[in-house]
């Protein structure tokens, strides 16, 4: 076989093999982005409960400052009483009293209300904030994890990259230039085997004279059809196809 096409053979492993590892690096991020995500939902909701509690509470003291009112006004009624010169006044007062008197169960029920919301925000809050613990925890540990992965990826690229660094100062540069130009459009089957007389980068067959340049691999070959570059895998490897 020709040398240089053999040594293309190997740097188009090499290249692939480096590639196989962007789905795992891809897989390791989403795993964590992940939990990124999920944590990041746990705390706006526990942001939107703490608002609705806040809210409530608000809600709560401007009632209860109605009910110092109320209590000031009726304060101020039992003092009129006292004074009173007829009957149209003690009239009128018994009435401003049962208005006053109406108005403050009005507004204690609705600080009932009020308080049964807040303690099941509270409640809500408590769970919540278990959540995000737990959470917080496993993004933790996820992180940990993948952060040991990607280095563990890294270093094993690196290696590949520096056999491949080594590879490439062997091949002829205008060799190199033409398998790299195939591989920006081809990528990872810029050098591809011929079985059956067909090309395993377009699949198209090729025809016997192509095919017989091919076997001799005296040049590199190029698929007619893809202009990939082609070459017959060793028998002992064409035997397990
Ligand atoms: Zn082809």
């Amino acid at each position: 076989m020709n040398r240089h096409l053999k040594e293309l053979i190997e740097l188009s492993k090499l290249d692939k093999s480096i590639d196989e590892f962007n789905p795992l690096i891809e897989m390791a991020e989403k795993k964590l982005n992940r939990r990124v995500v999920k944590r990041d939902n746990i705390s706006k909701k526990v942001a939107k409960i703490n608002s609705i509690i806040e809210d409530t509470k608000s809600k709560i003291d401007s009632l209860e400052n109605q009910i110092k009112s109320i209590n000031e006004q009726l304060t101020l009624n039992l003092a009129k009483e006292k004074v009173i010169r007829n009957e149209k006044e003690l009239q009128a007062l018994q009435m401003e009293r049962e208005l006053a008197n109406e108005k403050l169960n009005f507004v204690n029920e609705e600080i009932d209300k009020l308080n049964r919301l807040l303690e099941i925000k509270e409640q809500e809050m408590v769970e919540a904030n278990k959540e995000l613990e737990k959470a917080e925890i496993d993004l933790a540990k996820v992180s940990d994890e993948v952060s040991k992965k990607l280095a563990s990826i890294h270093e094993d690229k690196a290696k590949l990259y520096a056999k491949r660094d080594s590879k490439i100062r062997n091949i002829d540069q205008k060799i190199l230039s033409f398998y790299e130009k195939i591989r920006i459009w081809a990528k990872n089957t810029t050098v591809v085997p011929v079985k059956k007389q067909a090309c395993y980068g377009c699949y198209m067959r090729l025809n016997d004279s192509a095919y017989a340049e091919v076997i001799k691999s005296e040049e590199i070959c190029t698929c007619h059809h893809c202009g990939r570059i082609i070459y017959i895998e060793p028998q002992t490897v064409e035997a397990e196809g």
